[in-house]
């Protein structure tokens, strides 16, 4: 069997109802479950974010068409409607989560588009379960601060107290951050690194390859107006455009060389 050579790596948020049509960042379960089923069905297989390390680091190789799993913020869910889905798939997945808010809302500040509301989050008894199926429980900070904007003295605790709070989950503590908002320059990745995190995740689409930046792995943005077809396009290209007139002009690049 073929080696990976480059791996996709897609990124959930809520899955649920979403508040309003613009509320892209919400996977309905029903669509959710057709986009899993149609992966499996093209031969895509789930793999770990320990394993995507280990083959990141040229310690292991991992089949073709290998790809990670997350979800973002944690919400409830995660564990009520996606999790069966992947339990029945033999599937593991991450979620990354906004430590200081376990069992509480996703109240913090969305920038841009129209208001979210806030939604309920995972506790420490949904998470322990998740845990026990074989998902990776890991930070996306303590409080969903953009970390551009905070004092290092702040930024270090922040990244410290996030890794703390989730280690006393399960016992295991968290070495993967994903940026809050995608939201990170030199000081965050040092003070991410200096806290004991040894891979972090941004929002930046494309594929990840072995050696590259570990402090900046890219990520698939996957909408909840993502029909499969769409998704399958978006993990076979890289990108967050899963329209057809995009799928066409990666391929007419490809057969039309380019002056
Ligand atoms: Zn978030």
């Amino acid at each position: 069997m073929a080696t990976a050579q480059r791996i996709p790596i897609l990124m959930y948020h809520r899955v649920g109802e979403p508040d309003h049509p613009s509320d892209i960042y919400c996977i309905r379960p029903q669509n959710f479950t057709a986009q899993m089923q149609a992966l499996a069905q093209a031969n895509w297989r789930a793999v770990s974010i320990e394993d995507f390390e280990a083959w990141r680091r040229g310690e292991r190789s991992l089949p073709e068409n290998s790809f990670v799993l997350t979800f973002d913020d944690g919400f409830t869910g995660v564990h009520d409607f996606a999790a069966p889905v992947l339990k029945t798939l033999g599937w593991p997945a991450t979620v990354f989560l906004v430590a200081g808010k376990l069992a509480g809302h996703s109240d913090w500040k969305i920038t841009t588009g129209e208001p979210m509301l806030p939604h309920p989050l995972m506790d420490t008894a949904q998470l322990r379960a998740l845990s026990a199926q074989g998902f990776s429980l890991q930070s996306h900070s303590l409080l969903h601060h953009d970390l551009t904007t905070l004092e290092t003295s702040a930024l270090e605790q922040d990244l410290r107290d996030s890794r703390a709070l989730i280690t006393g989950i399960n016992g295991q503590a968290p070495t993967y951050l994903a940026y809050p908002y995608g939201r990170h320059n030199e000081t965050v990745r040092n003070a991410a690194q200096r806290a004991g995190f040894t891979l972090a995740f941004s929002v930046e689409s494309g594929f990840n390859r072995p050696g590259e930046r570990a402090y900046q792995i890219r990520r698939l943005d996957v909408f909840g107006t993502d029909t499969p077809t769409m998704l399958l396009r978006k993990i076979r290209l890289g990108t967050n455009d899963g329209s057809l007139k995009h799928l066409m002009c990666y391929y007419l690049h490809r057969m039309l060389p380019l002056k």
